[in-house]
């Protein structure tokens, strides 16, 4: 697909090159051929009038070598009646140029003799006793348009052979972005698929065992209806993030920004896991400035928060400390979540905030994790101009720290 796709776009852009230097070369070429069309006639011209005063002539043409251009006179019957001192034609060949000069049906023209073109103009007396036919060779400007268009084709063909390569380069460059996005795409529509087919599985697998028993109670059957209930809890939560992400990718900038307490949606944010902490007898302290006024999406700044609270308990062993603080910084605000569990490892620190990453797939699913929560957190705190990071915690475990700008700046 890429292929094709180079090879396109290579030739889209020599197609553009080509019509431009055609445009520009032909423009150069017929404003060349133009002007020197003109400054024949003029010539010719003053051929015509000095051939009514000959004893001018003997001072030279103003504008041309006199080598170059002759007239003859005609009388009303068509016979030579007068002509230049000097004709640079042999007379064989001027009886043939005269010949077809006067066969000629327009009063201007080039013809062509002995491989030398020459350009003729007729002037008619006003009383139609005879005419003037002005002779000028232009040989020398035919060369030189002829010169010029084959310098033109030289460069035309030059150029669009080095724009070739070059846009082949460029095309090369210019889809590497597209090629990553589009892996990136692959990837994610793969691991977004087999992250929904387990969960499917399982709920197929405790169907078929309910099914099989089918004249047993619901209450004798619960261990399967419960697992089909988990599993389908998972699945809804695995959709809800991926419809997130899929927002997050389609740019949209569909946040609600509006003032809030933030130390008040923390608390919030917070209350719903301090049965969970106490249950793994996990201590959570709080240590939050008070009326931290913020501006931003309050719903998502909760999920940031929730996202990182789940972690922090799910990976903190029993009888462990979970710390979260809100600092205001003035111009921005700080959010630390600390742990005690087991820390993460400096090369896993960029890795976790990416798509479906798990230090630890099978610990990690067992404990409902899918690998999103933390690329959700991140596109939250890029969505609000910020950033997340984590580090090792004092003695140990891990803390993400999330910093806030105040005055959102450009993302
Ligand atoms: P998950 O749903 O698996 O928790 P996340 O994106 O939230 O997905 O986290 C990615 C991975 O980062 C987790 O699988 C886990 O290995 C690691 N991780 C996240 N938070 C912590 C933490 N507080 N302590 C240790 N490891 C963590």
């Amino acid at each position: 697909m890429f292929r094709s796709l180079r090879i396109k776009l290579t030739l889209i852009n020599i197609m553009v090159l080509g019509l431009i230097l055609t445009f520009v070369f032909s423009g150069i070429y017929i404003l060349m051929e133009r002007g020197m069309r003109t400054e024949t006639q003029r010539s010719l011209r003053m051929i015509f009038i000095q051939s009514r005063a000959p004893e001018r002539l003997s001072g030279g043409p103003p504008r041309r070598n006199v080598q170059d251009s002759f007239y003859i006179k005609l009388d009303s019957s068509g016979n030579v009646n007068g002509k230049s001192q000097s004709i640079p034609v042999a007379d064989a060949e001027l009886k043939t140029l005269l010949d077809k000069t006067v066969k000629h049906k327009r009063d201007d023209g080039d013809i062509k003799i002995s491989n030398e073109t020459y350009r003729f103009m007729k002037f008619s007396s006003p009383d139609k006793a005879g005419s003037t036919i002005a002779y000028l060779n232009i040989q020398r400007e035919k060369g030189f348009l002829t010169r010029l268009a084959t310098i033109f084709i030289i460069i035309g063909l030059g150029s669009m052979t080095l724009a070739f390569f070059g846009s082949l380069f460029l095309a090369d460059k210019a889809l590497i972005p597209i090629k990553e996005a589009w892996e990136r795409q692959k990837n994610f529509v793969a691991d977004a698929s087999h992250e929904l087919r387990t969960p499917l599985s399982s709920i197929q697998t405790n169907l078929e065992v309910v099914m099989d028993n089918a004249d047993e109670s619901v209450d004798s059957q619960s261990k399967w209806l419960n697992n089909i209930l988990s599993e389908n809890k998972r699945m809804s939560r695995l959709v809800d993030d991926l419809l997130i992400l899929a927002r997050a990718d389609s740019q949209q900038d569909s946040m609600i920004m509006v003032p809030f307490r933030l130390d008040r949606a923390i608390r919030e944010a917070l209350s719903p896991f301090e049965p969970i902490a106490a249950k793994k007898d996990i201590e959570l302290d709080l240590q939050l400035d008070e009326e931290v006024s913020y501006t931003g999406d309050e719903a998502l700044i909760k999920q940031l928060v929730v996202i990182l609270l789940d972690n922090a308990i799910k990976y903190t062993p029993d009888n462990g400390l979970v710390g979260v603080e809100l600092i205001n910084h003035g111009s921005h605000i700080e959010i630390l979540l600390s742990d005690t569990g087991e820390g993460i490892k400096e090369e896993e620190r960029t890795k976790i905030f990416e798509r479906f990453y798990r230090v630890d797939k099978a610990r990690t699913r067992e404990s409902g994790g899918s690998g999103l929560g933390l690329s959700i957190a991140q596109w939250i705190a890029k969505e609000h101009g910020g950033s997340i990071s984590v580090f090792n915690g004092k003695i140990k475990g891990s803390v993400f720290r999330v910093t806030l700008p105040k005055s959102r700046g450009k993302r």
